[in-house]
């Protein structure tokens, strides 16, 4: 089966602002009756979450924001929880997949997945997989690593470079047991980070 989760990170939070800027997020989501105040281990896989609020349910497409909001209209159950995480973190879909990074200095995207003709096989590029995620690992265990790009020549700081459905950041919220949060909900804990740029992802473990 595996646990499912929406993540949702803050680019721009750095290793110091990012614990007031999660408590600035989690009392948005408690105002808004999505998140409880209370903390619980039965909200997060591996650690303590807040318990969904009463109005969880707003926060999810399909939801919507009109007289049945919150009244059932929802695919699942309800979610375990939001869990909060500061500090450097790396984000993608649990697998460690991610489809593809973007150069910060020339914009050219090199893809990891592929059809096999250009791929080989296995359909993905296990050699730039490694090349992204080892430097992604020395970056989150408190190092430098900078990522060479193949079109320009010019090697930039990991964490500056683009990743397709996953994300390098020192705030990130996971929600566990959700569904996919409505671009309101995610422009909510924008507002709270002051404007900040707000990436999201599913993920499975
Ligand atoms: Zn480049």
């Amino acid at each position: 089966m595996g646990t499912y989760f929406e993540w949702v990170a803050d680019l721009d939070a750095t290793e110091a602002d990012a614990p007031e800027l999660g408590r600035r997020v989690v009392d948005t989501l408690v105002a808004r009756g999505v998140l409880l105040r209370e903390m619980s281990p039965d909200a997060a896989l591996g650690g303590v979450g807040h318990l969904p609020g009463p109005a969880w349910a707003d926060t999810i497409a399909g939801s919507g924001s009109g007289s049945d909001s919150g009244l059932g209209t929802v695919s699942g159950e309800t979610p375990w929880g939001m869990s909060v995480t500061v500090g450097r973190e790396v984000y993608d879909g649990g697998q460690g997949g991610v489809e593809a990074v973007t150069c910060p200095r020339c914009s050219v995207r090199r893809s990891f997945f592929g059809p096999p003709e250009e791929f080989g096989p296995t359909c993905s590029d296990e050699h730039g997989l490694r090349w992204f995620y080892d430097a992604a690992a020395t970056w989150r265990d408190g190092g430098a690593a900078d990522l060479e790009c193949r079109a320009c020549g010019v090697a930039a700081p990991v964490a500056e470079w683009s990743a397709d459905d996953a994300a390098l950041a020192c705030l990130g919220l996971t929600f566990w047991g959700w569904d996919e949060l409505r671009p309101e909900a995610i422009g909510w804990i924008a507002e709270a980070t002051g404007g900040h740029r707000i990436v999201r992802g599913s993920g499975k473990v």
